[in-house]
This record gives C-alpha cells, structure tokens and sequence, in this order.
C-alpha cells in the first residue's frame, strides 16, 4: 500500500491549497481527485479580494491568468435594478481555469497529483489514515477531506433541498459592455441568478433555486432560461441573442448553506473547503474559504495541531460572516421583499457596500504570514 504522510481526499480548491502549502515546505502530499481532466464546476466565479490574496499567498497571478476586474454590484428583481460599488475589487476567472492552475502549482511544489481515483472512505486506524479508493488505498498520518459539494457516505452533512448550476455564454457586444466591471444578481421567486464575465469574453451564469421550483419548471437549459428571462429584464437582456458554450448547465444538488462542521472526525482527519462551512453562494466568499481551510490545515499539521483545533478556531473565526451571511440569504428567499431590497439599494448603496463588506472572511491574512515553528507530535 503507497504511503505519503499527507492526504488530500479531492483535488478542488480547497484540497489543492492544503497539498500546495504542505508540498512548499517540504511535507510529502498527495492529490487524490476524481476527475480524470480539468472540468467545469457550479460556481459563479467571482473572487473576492480575499480569494485573491489567499490565491496570491499561494503564488498564482490571476491577471495573468486572465482575470478580470470587478467594481460593481449590481442587484435586481423583475424590471427594477440598483448598483452598489463593491468594498474591494473582485475578480472573474473560470473554476475550469483556477482549479487546474492550483493543482499544477501543487504538483510543481513537489506534491503528487494523482487524477481519476475517486475515495470511498477515510478512516483513523491505530494512528494512521487509511484512505480507500475502488482498486487502491493509501496510508498517510493525516488527512483533508476536501471532496466539496460531494460528501463521503461516512461524513453526510445536512440535507437541503437547493440545487445549484452553471453555463457559461457568449453573449453580444452590447450585453458584454452592460455587464463590464459587473457582479450582479437577479432575485426570483425560488432562487437567484448571477453572472460576471471571466476570461476570454466568457460569461459565467450561475444561479440556485428550491427543488419545488426546478421541479415545476424543468432542469434543461431552455425552459430554465426562459424562466429567468420572463423573471427578470436585466438576465433577459443578458441572455439576447446569447450562446451557451455547451448544452446541459452543470448542477449539483442538495446545497447545505450555512452549515460549520463543528463534529471532530478524527484528530488526524482535516474537514476543508465545503466539507468544512457551506457559506450562502450570494456572498461570493466560498472559494476564500476553500483555500483559506486548505492552507490552514496545511499550517495546524506542520505546526503539530490536530483536527480539533483546527476546527474550532476555523468554525469560530467564520462564524461572525455566516450570521451575517444567512440574514442576507433569508432575504434573498423571501420574495416579499425582493422589490424593497432593491428600491433600499437604489437610494442608499453605501448600505449594500456596508453588507458585502460584512460578509466577507475575517482574519483570513493570519494564514499568510506562514506556517507556525513546528511543535512535537500531533495533538488532538
Ligand atoms: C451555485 C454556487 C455558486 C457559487 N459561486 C461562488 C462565487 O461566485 N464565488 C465564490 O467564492 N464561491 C462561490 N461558490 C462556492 C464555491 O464554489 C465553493 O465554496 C468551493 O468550490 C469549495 O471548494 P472545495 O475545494 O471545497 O470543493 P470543490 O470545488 O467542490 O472541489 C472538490 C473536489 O473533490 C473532488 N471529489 C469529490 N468527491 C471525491 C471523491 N470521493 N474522491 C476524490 N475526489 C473527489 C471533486 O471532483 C472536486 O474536484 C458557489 C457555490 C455554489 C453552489
């Protein structure tokens, strides 16, 4: 059985971070991730400025990569629309583009990226991480669990009944000059759509919506897309004329927002990303807690911390943002209140800046002063 002394059980974001970070301070890590080759993944692909530094600490040059740069929020609901400047300058790039990017950076550092092994179960045995896959294992002294919106049978998280997806267009000149330097969300009854070009004049279309509503109104791309655009003028004049880049929007179900695991799995066991605290989509702050978790748990193992100490200082730094977070959300679920949001938006924006600034990630720059001198062993 191959034995590496750290275990990244997904090659995401989060997974990436943690292999990345141990691999550049000279700890063996290894990327078991299921996907045979890069692919795209339900995300609205909006970085905040956190993302961007934590991406930063990490070594990546997003301009580079072709980023683009975001100032605006922009809120709606049926005809009505308010912009708000964001606190921070955000950024659009593809997951397709990002993800790979990390795991080349990883396997760069020295970690081992091994694609197309999909993990069946992590366990804490005798001292020792025994990671299972359908035709191998593998040993190591400790763990992330870092499989995102897929959780291991071993390790469910809440039920929910919201589904996520994405497509990415091309859409006219005319639609890609409305939405320049632009993050903005349409509310509708059941759900929210986003968008915000990335790289290559792409645009990305993400949105969520109640199982009921999906069920009513049917998952493929023209009946959803008419929906969106009887629903709301601002996603209508986005989807004129557009062209999706492929058929079938990617999906993923049972989103549970809000949740923090707060459950120690195992001490040498590290939950990360979105197996560690599901932030609501709307605040565009998830990929800064993947990488965030990832490098932290990289930085608890080299210092000698175990899982539970990581967990309880991740769970209680992010705890203040998902408060603030899930008022945002209920609001965004009740429709009632969709047309005030945005008449409140227009008339006062320094507001909605003020509530974009209060969900966002704190605290995060501790992680980039680099890892803590290590101490002996791993303590629970
Ligand atoms: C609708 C929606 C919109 C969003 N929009 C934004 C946004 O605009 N900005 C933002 O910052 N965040 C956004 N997020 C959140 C963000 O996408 C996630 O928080 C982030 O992707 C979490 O990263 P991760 O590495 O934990 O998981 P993932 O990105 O899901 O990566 C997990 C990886 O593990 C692999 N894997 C899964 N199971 C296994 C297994 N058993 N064995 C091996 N490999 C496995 C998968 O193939 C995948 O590559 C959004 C989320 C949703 C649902």
């Amino acid at each position: 059985m191959p034995e590496i002394p750290f275990i990244a059980v997904g090659g995401g974001l989060a997974g990436a971070a943690f292999a990345l970070e141990l691999a550049r301070h000279s700890a063996p890590a290894l990327v078991l991730e299921s996907t045979r080759a890069p692919h795209h993944k339900v995300c609205g692909e909006f970085l905040s400025a956190e993302a961007q530094a934590l991406a930063a600490y990490l070594g990546l040059d997003l301009a580079a990569m072709g980023a683009t740069s975001i100032t605006t929020f922009r809120l709606a609901s049926g005809p009505s629309q308010a912009e708000a400047p964001l606190p921070f300058r955000g950024a659009g790039l593809s997951r397709f583009r990002l993800d790979q990017a990390l795991l080349d950076a990883a396997e760069a550092a020295g970690a081992e990226v091994v694609r197309g092994v999909t993990v069946g179960e992590v366990e804490h045995l005798e001292g020792r991480v025994m990671v299972t896959a359908a035709t191998r294992s593998f040993a190591g002294r400790a763990a992330a669990l870092a499989t995102g919106k897929h959780s291991l049978r071993a390790f469910p998280r809440p039920p929910s009944d919201m589904v996520g997806f994405k497509i990415q267009l091309r859409v006219t000149q005319e639609a890609l000059r409305r939405l320049a330097n632009v993050v903005q969300l349409a509310m509708f009854d059941g759900g929210y759509v986003g968008a915000c070009i990335v790289e290559d004049d792409l645009v990305t279309l993400c949105w969520v919506m109640h199982r009921t509503l999906l069920q009513k109104i049917g998952a493929g791309w023209p009946a959803q897309s008419a929906y969106f655009s009887q629903s709301s003028k601002i996603v209508a004049d986005l989807l004129h004329d557009a062209v999706p880049e492929w058929e079938k929007p990617v999906a993923v179900a049972a989103i549970p927002y809000g949740y923090l695991r707060r459950d120690i799995i195992a001490p040498a066991i590290f939950p990360v990303g979105d197996q560690l605290a599901v932030i609501p989509s709307l605040t565009g702050d998830g990929m800064a807690i993947a990488l965030y978790s990832g490098i932290a748990a990289a930085q608890a193992i080299l210092a000698g911390d175990g899982a539970a100490k990581f967990q309880q200082r991740l769970v209680d730094r992010l705890r203040p943002q998902f408060r603030w977070a899930g008022i945002v959300n209920r609001l965004f679920d009740t429709r009632i209140l969709h047309r005030p949001s945005v008449a409140l938006a227009g008339v006062l924006p320094g507001l909605v800046t003020l509530i974009a600034q209060s969900t966002r990630l704190r605290g995060f720059e501790d992680v980039m002063e680099g890892p803590k001198p290590k101490r002996s062993g791993l303590k629970a």
